[in-house]
């Protein structure tokens, strides 16, 4: 007994041990001998590798194997073969377990007659085990059959085992020593067990469904299995990782001159639709429409005027709009636009409604320097500009409900913004920072608010004569609009975008749609360098001077002070060359793929530009000052 307790805590200790190693193996080494999928996924690569390999053949160096050869490859890998033999392991541990038992029970003459059954039986299934070995070698390969070390292990034992069975059945008088050799020998061969086991668990955890990445990773890990070019593997492993990781779209380590561009973008972390035809119908008698509906919601005429005349003039001044209309500049924006684009219809809501609802918007606006309803305005107003005037609202084939959620969503974009990035939020561990989890905290912030403030005020409920699937589209379009509007995405969204827009399937109308309305509001919101320089140059001041209100206080709070947030050492020029360079051009060139009428208006960013760089030595001598006093 005490011989068995020592070899069943033995077995277990191996398993233990087994386990952990098969744990710490790597996943391809795994999937090179033991992957199911091998054979459909060789049937459907087969012939895209061979036209792959064609040509770099030999500069790569390649074992390529025989049809013959793949073709065995393919059976051995086939789940009835792979259930068989694992059935067959079954059987031999049971086996082992029998003649183990035996031995126990039984005196040694009648277990000597017994076990020369047993050991022809054992000899039987060893023959099949060193089958499978010298076909495996012969499909793979000595080196790559071995390149799961484990295998070699497997190899020696079953080699071993077939050494005692033989032994045993040639000379049945053992000593003793040869006997307890043989005892933990046979318990040995339950490492055969397990390794199959292992084969089998993963069979059946194996899912039949499959993502395109995840079959390209196959591809490639197959491609990375025949190729013996080690610089080739090295790249291998990277497109591997670079899909695997979900990293396809994100920007490489910039080097230091460019450290600007990785501020600006990780500021933020430290069915077709019907054509619309609005403002192309008969615009004299649709103005006079428009300007007789306003009269009748009390919209001061100055106003009036200036939106009728500039309503999608990239030129529009927004702080003299607010000023003209006593802070309601959004309001009555939304009201015209609403009215232009007959959205009132769309709603089943009349126009007093969406008063209501842009007058808590508009309350909702903190007096921030910057993130403020004059912002929110100018954003809505851009997004009018985008539709209208560069005709994405044809292109995009846009329909009413499109239109509304655009404007809506550039109007709400920033509702209740604190004036605090969302690195400050987090880092100060911000209440809204708990609530969305360090998540595009703001941007998940300002719809959350804007969507409460109608549902929780009837008078104010633009949403409510919506049918409810049509209200669902419409909610899922704003939202995604505003977390467009997250800097901390930019880079990777608008790599994705650009790829749409070049790919043949492009269609701006169908499926890429939302994506062309994300990149509306979220260009729309970076939009004041396209801007006249005096305009652009006072939002410039009022950015930084909310950036700079946060760097005091994170100053104050000993937290890591913000890129631009230091008032003592952020050059205002600098930034903005910055801005321009690496998140306003490549984004505004990307409109100007789908929207060409754009065009005339991407030169004001190298005008722009020229007029910071005059700036430079100015601010710079600003700074210096600032730093002697
Ligand atoms: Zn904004």
């Amino acid at each position: 007994m005490t011989t068995h307790n020592y070899s069943s805590q033995f077995l277990i200790s191996y398993q233990q041990l087994h386990f952990n190693m098969l744990a710490s193996r790597s996943d391809s080494q795994l999937r090179s001998l033991e992957n199911p999928d091998k054979q459909t996924m060789r049937g459907e690569s087969s012939k895209r590798s061979d036209k792959l390999l064609e040509i770099p053949r030999k500069k790569l160096n390649m074992r390529l194997y025989t049809e013959q050869e793949q073709k065995i490859q393919d059976l051995i890998n086939s789940k009835s073969i792979t259930i068989s033999i694992i059935a067959l392991v079954g059987i031999y541990a049971i086996l082992i377990f029998v003649i183990v038992a035996l031995e126990e029970l039984m005196d040694e003459t009648e277990f000597n007659n017994v076990s020369i059954i047993l050991s022809w039986i054992e000899l039987g299934i060893l023959i099949v085990f060193i089958l499978e070995i010298a076909v495996g070698l012969y499909a793979w390969g000595v080196m790559k059959y071995y390149k799961d070390k484990w295998l070699i292990l497997d190899t020696l034992i079953i080699l071993l085992s077939l050494f005692f069975v033989i032994f045993e059945l040639a000379d049945q008088k053992t000593s003793n020593v040869v006997k307890v050799i043989q005892a933990v020998f046979r318990f040995l061969r339950i490492f055969l067990l397990i390794r199959k086991a292992q084969t089998f668990r993963r069979l059946s955890t194996i899912s039949t469904i499959s993502t395109p990445a995840e079959k390209i990773v196959r591809f490639l890990s197959e491609l990375k299995e025949v190729i013996e070019l080690e610089s080739m593997k090295l790249d291998i492993d990277y497109c591997i990782d670079k899909i695997g990781n979900n990293q396809l779209y994100q920007m490489g380590k910039l080097d230091e001159d460019n450290a600007e561009a990785m501020g600006w973008l990780n500021q933020s972390q430290q069915g077709k639709s019907s054509v619309r035809k609005i403002v192309t119908g008969d615009q004299q008698q649709q103005q006079k429409k428009v300007l007789a509906n306003f009269q009748k919601l009390n919209i001061p005429k100055r106003v009036l005027e200036v939106l009728d005349k500039q309503h999608d003039d990239l030129y529009i001044d927004p702080f003299e709009c607010d000023k003209l209309s006593g802070g309601e500049g959004l309001i009555y924006l939304m009201l015209f636009l609403f009215e232009n684009y007959n959205l009132y219809d769309v709603f089943l809501i009349k126009p007093k409604v969406v008063r209501s609802y842009f007058e808590e918007v508009t309350k909702g606006y903190q007096d921030n320097p910057y993130h403020n309803r004059v912002h929110a305005q100018d954003v809505a107003q851009t997004c009018n500009f985008l539709l209208n005037r560069c005709k994405f609202i044809e292109i995009g084939q846009l329909d009413e409900q499109d239109i509304a959620c655009v404007l809506i969503a550039g109007a709400i974009h920033d509702y209740g913004h604190p004036g605090l990035t969302n690195a400050f939020l987090i880092n100060s561990k911000n209440e809204l920072a708990l609530t969305y989890n360090d998540q595009s905290v703001l941007e998940m912030f300002h719809p959350s608010q804007c969507f409460k403030i109608a549902w929780t005020n009837q008078k104010a409920n633009i949403f409510e004569n919506l049918p409810f699937q049509k209200y669902r589209r419409i909610r899922e379009s704003i939202i995604s609009m505003v977390l467009s509007t997250d800097m901390a995405h930019h880079a990777s969204e608008l790599a994705i975008t650009n790829s749409r827009v070049a790919a043949p399937d492009f269609e701006p109308y169908g499926k890429d749609k939302q994506r062309l309305m994300d990149l509306v509001v979220h260009s729309s919101d970076v939009s004041n360098p396209t801007k006249n320089f005096e305009i652009y140059k006072q939002w410039t001041e009022k950015v930084l001077t909310e950036f700079w209100q946060q760097g005091d206080k994170e100053r104050e709070l000993g937290l890591p002070i913000s890129y631009l947030c230091n008032r003592y050492t952020t050059n205002m020029a600098e930034a903005q060359l910055g801005f321009i360079d690496y998140v306003v051009k490549p984004t505004f060139s990307c409109i100007q793929g789908f929207l060409p009428a754009f065009e005339p208006y991407f030169e004001n960013l190298d005008k722009n530009k020229a007029k910071w760089q005059e700036l430079v030595g100015y601010y710079k001598q600003q700074l210096a000052s600032i730093q002697t006093q």
